[in-house]
């Protein structure tokens, strides 16, 4: 059985020329801080293996993470910095939805959102880019560790009926920090990987 845990880093790329040759992929989005590399790592139950970049000039690069057999996790560009010049935000448009449009052997997004603020303005235009193709999306509410019982149960409620016209859209809560939803997120992940 495959599993994240097996998961290594394989390259880095600047454009999409030089995207590897893969059987297939998931990639992985999210604002900047969102929890994103967080999660990349409690999933692959590694504590290093995404970093984050905090300076926005980085954030071009697209990391690709090997499961196993040329089958990928994608660590995509975070978005939603402050202060990101329009040029710099102009190719990370142009980057991310040609890649997330166009790229075959991508068979689903993973959008990591931080719980308490989920669907910003940048991520409706995410889902919006990757619907167009058909391939499914799952959303991970990150850090509900700060949220009480209640709260994160109003908070995917209320994302849950926020996409519930887009049937390829899926949603589940998830903690790097407590370890909680990693089973359901990787058994989604896996499964659009290999079946
Ligand atoms: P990225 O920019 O999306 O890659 O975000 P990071 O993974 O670097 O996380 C941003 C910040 O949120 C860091 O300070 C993390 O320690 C914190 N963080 C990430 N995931 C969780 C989580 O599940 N729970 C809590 N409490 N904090 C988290």
């Amino acid at each position: 059985m495959p599993s994240l845990q097996q998961l290594h880093f394989f390259t880095t790329v600047n454009d999409l020329r030089s995207l590897p040759q893969t059987v297939a992929e998931v990639a992985f989005a999210g604002r900047s801080n969102a929890g994103k590399s967080s999660a990349i790592n409690t999933l692959a139950r590694h504590t290093r293996l995404a970093f984050t970049s905090k300076t926005p000039g980085r954030t071009q690069h697209i990391n690709y993470f090997e499961v196993s057999d040329n089958r990928f996790v994608v660590d995509l560009p975070g978005y939603g910095y402050a202060q990101v010049p329009t040029a710099v935000r102009r190719h990370w448009e142009v980057l991310l939805s040609q890649y997330l449009q166009t790229r075959e052997t991508l068979r689903g997004l993973v959008v990591i959102m931080d719980s308490r603020h989920p669907l910003k303005e940048l991520d409706w235009q995410m889902l919006d880019w990757f619907a167009v193709t058909g391939k499914p999306i799952h959303i991970l509410l990150t850090k509900y560790d700060k949220l009480t019982k209640l709260e994160a149960a109003k908070q995917l409620a209320m994302v849950k009926a926020a996409v519930e016209d887009r049937p390829m859209i899926s949603v589940q809560l998830f903690s790097s920090l407590k370890k909680l939803g990693v089973d359901e997120a990787e058994k989604q992940i896996l499964s659009w990987l290999y079946d």
